[in-house]
Formats: C-alpha cells, sequence, structure tokens
C-alpha cells in the first residue's frame, strides 16, 4: 500500500475472537515491526482497563506494550481534562473504573457534569439506566465511550453500548458527544502518538461502520478483515467501501 507509514489495529475480531488469538495475527505485527511501519491498538472494549487488556493480550501470546494501546476511556478522560470538569456518573463495568480514577475522575454524588456510558453489560440495568437519565435531565452531558451495535461474544453476537446511548438520547432528546471509534478524536490521539497524518495511515478492522467508515471519514485507508464480527450482507448493506478486504490479519503481508 503505497504512502502509508503505519496501521491502526482493531483488536476485538482483529488480533482475537472469542478468547482466542487469530492464527498468524502475532507474525504480521512482526513483520511490521520488521519493516519499520508505526503501529497502534484501537480498540472500542470498553469493559475493561489499558492495563488489563495489556495483560489478556499477553495470555493469548502477543506481544503489545501496553502504551501502544488506545482505549475509549482514555479518550474520555483527555476529554474531560479538556473541559476542565470531572464529577462523573460512571455506567461502566469490569475495572474500567480505573482509567478514570488513576487520573482523579470519580463518581463524588449528587451533582454530576458527565454520565459516561459504555458496555456495561449487566450494570445496564433499568435502575443505573434510570439514574443516568436523570442526571442528563438534570443538565449533565452524555458520553458515550462507544455507539456499536453489537460486538461479537464468546457466545454469540451481543448487544453493545449503541442500543443503550440510543435509548437515553431518545428518552432525554440530547446527543451524546462519542469518544470511542468512529470519532475524529480518538484516531487523532492514535495517529499523534505514531507522528502521522491520516493520509499516511491505513485502519485495520472487523466492523464496517466505527472501523472502516470511521477510517475513510477523516481521510484514512480502511482495510476490513473477514473475521470476528465481519458479516457480508451487512457491509453491502452499510454502503461503506473498504480501501481493500482481506479474509485475516494474517493476510497483512500480500498487501503491504
Ligand atoms: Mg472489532
Amino acid at each position: 500500500m503505497k504512502d502509508i507509514r503505519g496501521f491502526l489495529i482493531d483488536l476485538d475480531g482483529v488480533l482475537y475472537v472469542g478468547g482466542k488469538a487469530i492464527k498468524g495475527a502475532q507474525e504480521s505485527i512482526d513483520l511490521l515491526k520488521d519493516r519499520k511501519y508505526a503501529f497502534r491498538f484501537v480498540s472500542n472494549t470498553t469493559r475493561t482497563c489499558r492495563n488489563t487488556i495489556a495483560g489478556q493480550l499477553s495470555s493469548l501470546g502477543f506481544d503489545i506494550p501496553v502504551e501502544y494501546i488506545f482505549t475509549p476511556p482514555l479518550a474520555a478522560v483527555a476529554w474531560l481534562k479538556n473541559a476542565g470538569k470531572h464529577r462523573c456518573y460512571l455506567l461502566t463495568t469490569g475495572d474500567v473504573y480505573r482509567d478514570f480514577e488513576h487520573e482523579g475522575f470519580c463518581n463524588p454524588g449528587t451533582i454530576i457534569d458527565f454520565v459516561i456510558i459504555g458496555d456495561a453489560g449487566d450494570r445496564l440495568t433499568y435502575d443505573n439506566l434510570n439514574t443516568a437519565f436523570r442526571h442528563v435531565m438534570n443538565g449533565a452531558e452524555m458520553i458515550a465511550l462507544e455507539k456499536d451495535r453489537y460486538w461479537m461474544a464468546p457466545g454469540g453476537l451481543s448487544l453493545s453500548a449503541g442500543p443503550f446511548v440510543q435509548a437515553l438520547e431518545f428518552a432525554t432528546g440530547k446527543t451524546a458527544t462519542i469518544v470511542g471509534k468512529p470519532s475524529k478524536t480518538f484516531f487523532d490521539l492514535a495517529l499523534q502518538d505514531m507522528g502521522l497524518r491520516a493520509d499516511q495511515a491505513a485502519m485495520i478492522g472487523d466492523d464496517i461502520l466505527t472501523d472502516i467508515g470511521g477510517a475513510l471519514s477523516i481521510g484514512m485507508q480502511g482495510i476490513l478483515v473477514r473475521t470476528g464480527k465481519y458479516r457480508k450482507d451487512a457491509v453491502v448493506n452499510t454502503g461503506v467501501k473498504p480501501s481493500r478486504v482481506i479474509d485475516s490479519i494474517a493476510q497483512l503481508r500480500d498487501i503491504l
């Protein structure tokens, strides 16, 4: 791929699926290293903090430095720092709160500046969604860590944060700011870290909308893999045209 000097690589569905590494994925990362390409990992995973993700990747046999991993909670923290406010209601699950606590952002009480909503799994109860709804009605802004429709869990396709974000938007009449993929600010964080412009980089992902559509909209190239949540009919329906389509990240060597 002429003029491409770096890659942003999605994690779930690209490096691994349902807790299993994709064959040849680490070899493709090694190849990028050998050929002096820059690369970073941009995941819309919002169930775990950056350090935990690095540990999980390591247990799957990947050799990836923690500082190469970019997730929506990190983008949200950067966004909050910019806004200068820090009273958050976190509608998230797992240990993702650590990314916020680490920076001094937490749940301080009843007055809330931001409702932050991610893929909160079983925490997306009526009570918790209703609390978030009331905070927004009282003036809090909504930040969506991602607004994906679904993801591929070990047991099958599963609801992501998107349907719940949309429910809150419907109820409040307000629009959430999306800080994960496909927002430009998120891609920019990782591009800046590589020191590259959008037109010098390609995104490798399994989500036609958030990975490929997002990348194309800011002037990056988009390489779709036929692993993870890839479904041929879903791709056709979106009308988004990837720059390249490959069977899996193992085929990256054929298009470099
Ligand atoms: Mg993915």
